[in-house]
């Protein structure tokens, strides 16, 4: 089977400090996946920095703007200037590229799904490199993704990769910010997501992408979660993904894949789909999901809130009201005494395992 991999670039190294188009850079990144494919690798890019480019173009050196409804439409201005920028870097190493634009609702529908899938392998058979961002300009704000690292993790999932490279302004992980602490180190592996790993993450502070050290992590626990190894790693290096992908010493920070991977499906409703109730269960049902993998039954649901509606994702909680599963229900709220299966157990995740 071809490995695969996806390579996701983030706002601050797609840009320069003006916002425009950091053209050698991409160039750089080109020759890498480039280099990559002639080892037999097939790759996937997952490109940020629309809406930074855009605002470069038209915002006439103004502050970036705030509200939703005009980041979007910048956006609409800087992905055709990205696309032309991956386009001629790609093309100085002979590759040809296409554009794939993704909402959310492309991973929530199943045939939706199954769809954008054998597009991206019907470009990989044609030998092109898909370019990837998400659909910011017309994607309605409540439901977007909003950050490209998750947007990857998912894509990663889609298309059954090996790995995935989150390519960054920094090393990759480090022990502490390193503006406040000179001693700061890379944390070159990490196994798990242990309180002490998530507490490094910290905010972004560059200003312009959405991202940050938290949102990567997220992004390679849900990885993980779907056997993919992740790594964080410096995008303006040359050879930066190579590296990465074969765990050069110093070249970032590898999140390696669970051997017990989660199916892309449950993978995705762990970690991707936005909750629209709560289902809180008795102590029976808990036992009947944690221990013996059952469905959840009506008889064990105490009570529920919030309007879901029939295939939306929920939240189960327990007695303690901890979280102890998500689950796309099979019932409305409003029509909820009309089955007896209210959470299959093959649309159901036990998040404590997770
Ligand atoms: N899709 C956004 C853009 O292209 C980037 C989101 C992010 O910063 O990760 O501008």
């Amino acid at each position: 089977m071809t490995p695969r991999a996806v390579v996701k670039v983030g706002t601050t190294s797609v840009t320069d400090r003006h916002g425009d188009v950091d053209y050698p850079t991409l160039v750089q990144i080109a020759q890498d996946v480039v280099d990559l494919r002639a080892r037999g690798w097939s790759v996937v890019v997952v490109t940020s920095g629309a809406i930074t480019a855009g605002w470069a173009e038209v915002g006439a050196g103004r502050a970036r703007p705030t509200d939703a409804q005009t980041l979007q439409a910048v956006s609409a201005v800087g992905q055709p200037l990205l696309m032309h920028a991956w386009r001629n870097a790609f093309a100085e190493c002979a590759t040809s590229v296409g554009q794939v634009l993704l909402a959310p609702l492309d991973f929530s529908h199943r045939g939706q799904y199954l769809h954008a899938r054998r597009t991206l392998s019907a470009l990989e058979a044609l030998g092109v490199v898909p370019i990837v961002n998400e659909n910011d300009a017309v994607a309605d704000e409540e439901i977007r993704f909003g950050d490209n690292d998750r947007l990857a993790a998912l894509v990663a999932n889609l298309v059954a990769a090996s790995h995935l490279v989150l390519l960054t302004d920094t090393d990759g992980l480090l022990t502490a910010d390193p503006r406040l602490d000179p001693a700061a180190t890379l944390i070159e592996e990490v196994t798990s997501f242990d309180t002490t790993i998530l507490s490094l993450a910290g905010a972004s502070t560059s200003g312009v992408g959405s991202g940050g050290m938290a949102s990567k992590l997220a992004a390679a626990r849900m990885a993980t979660w779907s056997g993919v190894t992740t790594v964080v790693a410096p995008a303006r290096v040359e050879g930066s993904l190579t590296r990465a992908i074969d765990e050069v010493p110093g070249s970032g920070t590898v999140f390696r894949a669970r051997r017990e991977r989660l199916s892309a499906r449950k993978a995705w409703i762990a970690f991707a789909v936005a909750t629209r109730g709560t289902l809180h269960v008795n102590q029976g049902a808990m036992q009947a999901l944690e221990n013996h993998g059952r469905s959840l039954l009506r008889v064990g649901v105490v009570s529920h809130e919030g309007a879901f509606t029939e295939g939306d994702a929920v939240d189960v909680r327990g007695p303690d009201g901890a979280l102890i599963a998500k689950g796309l229900t099979r019932v409305s709220a409003e029509l909820f005494e009309q089955d007896d299966v209210v959470v299959h157990r093959d649309d159901l995740v036990l998040v404590r395992r997770v």
